[in-house]
């Protein structure tokens, strides 16, 4: 089964890789919507609840606070280096993560060549001027005047992940769109691809009869759905590094 996947990945020569929970799980981080998840402990704020109550956005920036504390020195891992060699090899069109963990940037994934399609935790942005910023100094501000900060400008600031009922940012989109519109290979590396409109830009790519790689330990909803050219079953750390290392040997030769 792995051979399969060293001869597409040798093959292959414009990889769009899309990166769901399941990769930074080796990192310590868990799945946010699985069992360990915080979502089956914690009240969702919404985004027109964040802008329009100060109680809202107090609560919001708390719970901030606490994912920060436990996850904020979380390091990448393996499957985020592959990927990183992956670029190096010059084998990426793009990098389209779910994550908003921060950690292909950290890996070294190029800012051209990544898409964090729901944000990222590792940067704050003001709602009214976009300006964004280092996370440390608003957390360090939060916890001790437990006031939400707020830009120079006077607009509210938040981490810059897409909150529950806000939109995803239209040139993301559109980077993703063209990045599948490129690639002769999609790899969909630990993503159940439950969640949309994320999970349909390794849609956009199989359309055109690329082939489709799905590694993910569990069942994902495009198994049997769609045409998928290789489905593996298993952790990602276990299956992607030795692969793409195998594969990039056989480049080079
Ligand atoms: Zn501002």
């Amino acid at each position: 089964m792995g051979d399969r996947l060293i001869e597409l990945l040798s093959g292959a020569e414009r990889i769009l890789v899309f990166t769901g929970a399941g990769i930074s799980t080796a990192s310590g981080i868990p799945d946010y919507r699985g069992p360990q998840g915080v979502w089956t402990t914690r009240t969702p704020i919404y985004y027109y609840e964040f802008m329009t109550s100060s109680d809202q956005r107090r609560a919001y920036w708390q719970q901030k606070m606490e994912d920060f504390e436990t996850w904020g020195a979380a390091a990448p891992n393996e499957v985020h280096g592959a990927i990183v060699r992956l670029e190096e090899a010059g084998k990426l069109e793009a990098v389209v993560t779910q994550n908003v963990d921060g950690l292909h940037a950290a890996a070294g994934t190029s800012r051209e060549r990544l898409i964090e399609i729901h944000g990222t935790n590792r940067e704050v942005e003001c709602q009214s001027c976009r300006k964004r910023s280092a996370p440390e100094p608003h957390f360090e501000a939060f916890r001790r005047t437990g006031e939400p900060p707020v830009c120079e400008c006077g607009g509210f600031l938040k981490p810059a992940t897409i909150s529950f009922g806000q939109d995803l940012r239209v040139d993301d989109l559109a980077r993703a769109q063209r990045a599948a519109d490129r690639c002769d290979l999609v790899l969909s590396l630990g993503s159940t691809l439950a969640v949309n409109p994320a999970a349909s830009i390794p849609l956009y790519a199989t359309q055109r009869g690329t082939p489709y790689v799905i590694i993910n330990a569990g069942p994902t909803e495009h198994d049997r759905r769609f045409a998928v050219t290789l489905r593996l079953d298993g952790d990602v750390i276990d299956i992607v590094p030795p692969a793409v290392d195998a594969a990039l040997q056989n480049s080079s030769r």
